[in-house]
C-alpha cells in the first residue's frame, strides 16, 4: 500500500467521508507533504556541504544564530519547530554558511527527538570541518505538548551539545552564549 492509500484508510478511520470535495485529494497532497518532511532521510552529508569549505586561517568563533526549523517528533509524528544556533571555532577550514542552514534542514526534515537532532546537526560540522569545538542549540516548541496531553502552550524545550573548546573552555563557552543571548525563540 502506498503512502496516498494509506493517508485515504487514515480519512476513514478517524470517520470522514473521502468522497467529500475538500478530502478528495487530500491523500495525494498529505502523502506529498509527508515525504517533504521526511525528505532528509534521502540527503547526505558530503552532498549537502558539494564542496563549500575553505581554507582560512581564522580562529575566532563563528554563529549562525535564528536559523528556523521545522521537524516531527519520532513519538506522535507531530510537528515541533523553532530555531536552531550553530557556532563553531575553525581550525584552518571554514564552510559556507548556508551550508550550516541546510544541514539543520537535512536533520529536521526526519523524524526526530530533539535532543538527538542537537547532537546530529554537532557532529555533522565536526565531520566535515575538523575544528576546535562546535556548539549547537536548539529552542523548540513541541505540537504533541501543546496541542495534547499535557496542553502546556507556552512550553519551550532547550537543547545543546558542545564539543571540542566549547565543552572544555568555560570562557569559550561563555563567549558563545554571550553571543545568542537575544536569539530568537517562539516562547
Ligand atoms: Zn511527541
Amino acid at each position: 500500500m502506498n503512502l496516498e492509500e494509506l493517508y485515504r484508510n487514515l480519512l476513514c478511520e478517524i470517520g470522514e467521508d473521502t468522497e467529500r470535495e475538500g478530502l478528495v485529494r487530500t491523500p495525494r497532497r498529505a502523502a506529498e507533504a509527508m515525504r517533504f518532511l521526511t525528505s532528509g532521510y534521502q540527503v547526505e552529508l558530503q552532498k549537502v556541504v558539494n564542496g563549500a569549505i575553505f581554507q582560512e586561517d581564522a580562529e575566532d568563533i563563528v554563529v549562525i544564530r535564528d536559523i528556523e526549523f521545522f521537524s516531527l517528533c519520532e513519538h506522535h509524528l507531530l510537528p515541533f519547530f523553532g530555531y536552531a544556533h550553530v557556532a563553531y571555532i575553525p581550525n584552518g577550514r571554514i564552510i559556507g554558511i548556508s551550508k550550516v542552514a541546510r544541514i539543520v534542514d537535512m536533520y529536521a526534515r526526519r523524524l526526530q527527538v530533539q535532543e538527538r537532532m542537537t547532537q546530529q546537526i554537532a557532529l555533522a560540522l565536526t565531520e566535515v570541518l575538523d575544528p576546535q569545538g562546535v556548539a549547537c542549540v536548539l529552542e523548540g516548541k513541541h505540537l504533541c505538548m501543546m496541542a495534547r496531553g499535557v496542553e502546556k502552550q507556552a512550553s519551550n524545550v532547550s537543547t545543546s551539545y558542545l564539543t571540542g573548546v566549547f565543552r572544555e573552555n568555560p570562557t569559550t563557552r561563555g563567549e558563545f552564549y554571550d553571543l545568542i543571548r537575544d536569539r530568537k525563540s517562539y516562547a
